[in-house]
């Protein structure tokens, strides 16, 4: 193989054989993903999963998936090895938290509106978003279902709210 003919133009091998300290053949498969100004990449990816292991999943997916799949291992190899103990699961539940948080807080958002609306327009019996244009049973049912809710999960905040 000529160095020279390389696409990459320059005779350095990429990041993984480099790590690897193995010559960089023409067809190797790190070398479209793993270039050699970016050794870090390989290097967690390496440490985490193995060059044997990456090498055997690269294989196993077609070329147009592997970009995708090299930055996804990427980004998990970062996390675990920032994080030893839940690598990016740590992230994944935090992120949960805060939509379970998020939903909370939007939960007892569109309590308030029902309420406020109740004080406003007792006489309104259908608020613009319930779509079923039925008795005043099923609006003070459905706000009566939101302050259950919001009382049995976060009762601490509905005592500043809710006077
Ligand atoms: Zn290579």
């Amino acid at each position: 193989m000529k160095e020279s003919s390389r696409k990459q133009g320059a005779a350095s091998p990429c990041a993984a054989c480099k790590l690897l300290r193995r010559r960089c053949k023409e067809d190797c498969v790190f070398a479209p993903y793993f270039p050699a100004d970016e050794p870090h990449k390989f290097a967690s990816v390496h440490k985490v999963f193995g060059a044997s292991n990456v090498t055997k999943m690269l294989q196993e997916l077609p070329e147009y998936q592997r970009g995708d799949a090299v930055s996804s291992m990427v980004y998990e190899a970062n996390a675990r090895v920032r994080d030893p103990v839940y690598g990016c699961v740590g992230a994944i539940s935090s992120l949960q938290q805060q939509i379970d948080m998020l939903q909370a807080q939007l939960a007892l958002a569109q309590a308030e509106v029902v309420h406020m609306r109740m004080r406003q327009f007792p006489s309104m019996t259908n608020s613009p978003d319930n779509a079923s244009p039925s008795s005043s049973n099923r609006r003070s049912r459905q706000s009566r279902s939101f302050f259950n809710m919001d009382m049995v999960e976060h009762n601490n905040m509905d005592d500043s709210m809710w006077p």
